[in-house]
């Protein structure tokens, strides 16, 4: 039989619908374990410490790179991003799937220290819907968005380099999409 992929890292543009993909396939399949990342970017209203992300300061942030607790780490749009290693490690060591949702800065390093992960590419259904989804949330302001349409741009060309594309039709297609992807389907 051939050896399963076990660590699978979703990532595409900002605004494309990552984190809902991820949110819906967890709460039918609260069995999908997906790493927590650190970052220094300020919590959204609703996010909580330790859920969504582990929200640390700049200090707290350079001592986990400096320390070697980071598996991958990037910047984006002026904040910083980053895997932590352990507990990713152990997961995967006990023989278990993991999930990592990552930029796409983050997704080429995993691909350069992990060769056997299994890169996924969330494509948005078009450009136009991917510009009302990065103004429409309505929780950063106008500069941010800026930036986050500049990055949008350049990794969307991103794409050849990925082993599989999800296009973002419907959550719900798309998370089972996922899911068979990581059990192999
Ligand atoms: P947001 O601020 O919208 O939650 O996330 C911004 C971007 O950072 C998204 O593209 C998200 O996938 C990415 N991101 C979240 N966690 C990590 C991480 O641990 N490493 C990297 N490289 N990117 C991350």
């Amino acid at each position: 039989m051939a050896h399963r992929p076990r660590l699978t890292v979703l990532s595409g543009p900002s605004g494309v619908g990552k984190s809902t993909v991820v949110a819906h396939l967890r709460k039918e399949h609260p069995e999908v374990w997906l790493s927590v990342s650190a970052t220094t970017r300020a919590p959204r209203p609703g996010e909580k410490h330790g859920v969504q992300y582990f929200f640390v300061d700049d200090e707290e942030f350079d001592k986990l790179v400096a320390n070697g607790e980071l598996l991958e780490w990037a910047e984006f749009a002026g904040n910083r991003y980053g895997t932590p290693r352990r507990a990713v490690l152990d997961r995967l060591e006990a023989g278990e799937s993991v999930l990592l949702e990552i930029d796409l800065q983050g997704a080429r390093l995993v691909r350069a220290s992990m060769p056997e992960a299994r890169l996924v590419f969330l494509a948005p259904p078009s450009w136009e819907e991917l510009v009302r989804r990065l103004t429409g949330r309505g929780t950063e302001a106008p500069e941010v968005i800026e930036r986050r349409l500049a990055a949008a741009r350049t990794e969307l060309a991103a794409e050849s380099e990925f082993d599989t594309t999800l296009v973002n039709t419907s959550v719900q297609d798309v998370s089972a999409e996922l899911l068979a992807l990581m059990n192999d389907e």
